[in-house]
């Protein structure tokens, strides 16, 4: 099992060319502060629920809520993100964070993985390699997270990503926001009007009492983070993809489909390009595209 140290440098690097995700009530919080965020949306083909011993379907499932496209049964995930191409807005001219005490959730978990599935690789952080000289302190253990606060950073983050799925199902239908990617080949970002997804997350998280509220019976008939479809408006889904093969086997499968580039109200990120940003961070700038990597391996479009 992986044992490793790591130090902090304070290079800064990755608080540069980011899609930082993060929780609703942070969104609400980096607006606030006059800042940018998209919903990043990928979907996943879910003709058939998967077999229960399969943690990794299950773990996209529990961070995803049910919809469709066309007849086609679907997961979708949508991630809310601080989109900067340069320099953080946070980050000061001393390469400090302005907001330490308030950072994100995953810049406190940092370069640990958030993502259950996925073993930490030096190689594909942005630390120098000094960072992860023996002797600095213990960050992981016979793969398992050392430092409490740490540790506590990724729990609070993954509970947010099942707790806010539903959530974001509102958030999308409040918005107008239908039209995702296909998972594993990118996604497409969204940039609503700040202040209609201000109004939006504010009356997100306000829902969130009820539904914490809910009975037991409710909460066996419905999974904890999973929305009422009904209540949360229509949920027929465009999926585009630049992919010719993918798009006609959709189509095939009775989805709604269209081309990645010639998007209205949002712009098609692939893989590449998200892995290509200048000092980002893939399975940072992402965690989103560890999942969309992840995604892969799930029930796959038609092929
Ligand atoms: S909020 Fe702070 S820690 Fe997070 S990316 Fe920005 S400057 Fe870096
Ligand atoms: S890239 Fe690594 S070493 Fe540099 S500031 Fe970020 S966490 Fe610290």
């Amino acid at each position: 099992m992986l044992d490793l140290d790591f130090g902090c440098t304070r290079c800064g690097r990755c608080c540069t060319g980011l899609r930082l995700p993060l929780t609703l009530g942070e969104a609400l919080g980096w607006l606030g502060d006059g800042h940018e965020v998209e919903l990043l949306c990928e979907a996943l083909p879910w003709p058939a629920e998967p077999a229960r011993d399969d943690e990794p379907a299950a773990h996209r499932r529990r961070r995803s809520f049910a919809a469709h496209s066309g007849r086609l049964p679907l997961r979708v995930i949508v991630v809310l993100a601080a989109a900067f191409s340069g320099r953080c807005p946070n980050l000061g001219a001393d390469d400090r964070c302005a907001v330490y005490a308030r950072r994100p959730l995953v810049c406190r978990i940092y370069p640990a993985e958030i993502h259950p599935f996925l073993t930490l690789v030096p190689a594909h952080k942005g630390c120098p390699p000094q960072a992860w000289d023996p002797g600095q302190p213990a960050l992981l253990r016979a793969g398992r997270i050392v430092e409490a606060e740490t540790h506590a950073a990724i729990e609070a983050s993954r509970e947010a990503d099942r707790r806010e799925a539903g959530l974001k199902q509102r958030l999308c239908a409040e918005l107008g926001v239908d039209c995702a990617a296909i998972g594993g080949e990118g996604f497409v970002a969204h940039r609503p009007p700040r202040p209609a997804l201000r109004t939006a997350l504010q009356a997100a998280l306000q829902s969130a009492a009820p539904t914490a509220a809910r009975t037991a019976t409710q909460a066996a008939l419905q999974p904890a983070g999973e929305a009422d479809t009904a209540a949360a408006g229509a949920s027929d889904w465009r999926l585009v993809s630049r992919s010719r093969r993918t798009l006609d086997e959709l189509g095939a499968a009775g989805a709604r489909i269209g081309p990645a580039d010639a998007l209205a109200n949002g712009a098609y990120l692939d893989l590449g390009a998200v892995d290509a940003e200048p000092g980002g961070d893939p399975e940072r700038s992402g965690g989103v595209a560890a999942d969309l990597r992840a995604a892969a391996a799930a029930p796959a479009p038609p092929r």
